[in-house]
């Protein structure tokens, strides 16, 4: 009969594979198991934090209908339909239980790749790949566009166009470049603005704006709403802010190439993201533009929740990607299309 002692002198003449896989069963055993109740209680209350509301037509007219498979089931009174606590979230109609849905999340905040988290998690590398976009779905979803105010740094970022994972049939052209972050010299319409505003407490808002060079309008669309009034915007010397700022009553100042400090108006902080958002992004080695999006939210996701511990990251992550409504079903991820045409 083994005992603990028995066991750990048999643990020390295991190979190293072998412990990290002994660890990584004690650590699901332990951490993961007590995480998924949390998740179950958290995910409820922060869905209808307002109370129940149906998932399909948004009513608050639900009532309890019995149990299905040890669920509470309700029904919605205005179009009948039936649902429990996470219908339409990141895992809802999963096969696989929500520990490993946990385990991926951890792989996914460490930054792993898909092969290593299939590996790790169990599951084949296709299933992974729908798993990680259907949280980022629900994430982005979570997060939102965000607001931004007081003295906020604007800048772009861009990425070459990428059709990877699309059929040759949906495909406009033949893909040269890889989605990877490049230089803003000799920008075209083979390249993908991304738009960043951040201000000094820290809030972010990143999102894709256009194909090649971006003008007012286009800065209007997205940030009219997103950056307070009254708020300082400093930014490089980019013509389309200038009219930007103007239609938006906001005080402009524009740092010259070259110069990086006047006072406290200066873009360092966007700049030092944005080589931080390049690194992150070599990891990926080129990812399709129809999920630029999805990646943009991660990166500002890991952004905001840097500084929790890596058990609470991983628990909030599930959580959030289960409070958010999504919609997405896997045939989708197959015919969705890039933001921009
Ligand atoms: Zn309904």
């Amino acid at each position: 009969m083994p005992n603990i002692k028995s066991i750990l002198t048999d643990t020390q003449t295991l190979p190293l594979n072998q412990i990290e896989e002994l660890l990584s069963l004690l650590e699901e055993a332990l951490v993961l198991g007590s995480q998924v109740g949390q998740v179950y209680e958290e995910v409820k209350e922060f869905r209808f934090a307002k109370g129940k509301v149906c998932p399909h037509c948004h009513s608050e007219l639900v009532s309890r209908n019995g149990k299905y498979n040890g669920k509470q089931r309700y029904i919605c009174k205005d179009c009948r339909k039936t649902f429990t606590d996470f219908t339409n979230s990141a895992t809802y109609r999963s096969k696989k239980s929500l520990d490993k849905w946990l385990k991926y999340a951890k792989c996914m905040i460490m930054g792993l790749s898909i092969r290593k988290s299939a590996k790790i998690v169990g599951i084949n590398i296709a299933t992974k790949f729908f798993w990680r976009h259907k949280i980022l779905d629900c994430i982005s979803a979570f997060l939102g566009t965000g607001d931004a105010e007081g003295v906020i740094e604007a800048d772009e970022i861009f990425f070459a166009e990428s059709f990877k994972g699309t059929r040759p049939s949906n495909m406009p052209r033949k893909s040269r470049k890889r989605g990877k972050a490049i230089k803003k010299r000799g920008i075209s319409k083979e390249q993908i603005c991304v738009a960043t505003a951040m201000d000094r407490q820290g809030n972010l808002v990143i999102e894709p704006l256009c194909k090649g060079r971006m003008t007012h309008r286009e800065l209007e669309g997205l940030y009219k709403v997103h950056i307070g009034e009254n708020s300082i915007l400093c930014t490089d010397s980019h013509k389309s802010y200038i009219q930007f700022a103007i239609d938006c009553n906001l005080d402009h100042k524009r740092i010259k190439t070259g110069k990086h400090k006047e006072g406290i108006y200066h873009i360092q902080h966007v700049n030092a993201l944005h080589s931080n958002l390049k690194k992150w992004m070599g990891r990926f080695n080129g990812v399709a533009s129809k999920y630029i999006s999805n990646y943009m939210y991660w990166f500002k996701w890991l952004r905001t929740f840097e500084t929790e511990r890596d058990s609470i990251k991983t628990k909030n992550f599930i959580v959030q990607s289960n409070v958010a409504y999504s919609y997405t079903k896997v045939s989708e991820f197959k015919t969705r299309v890039p933001q921009f045409n």
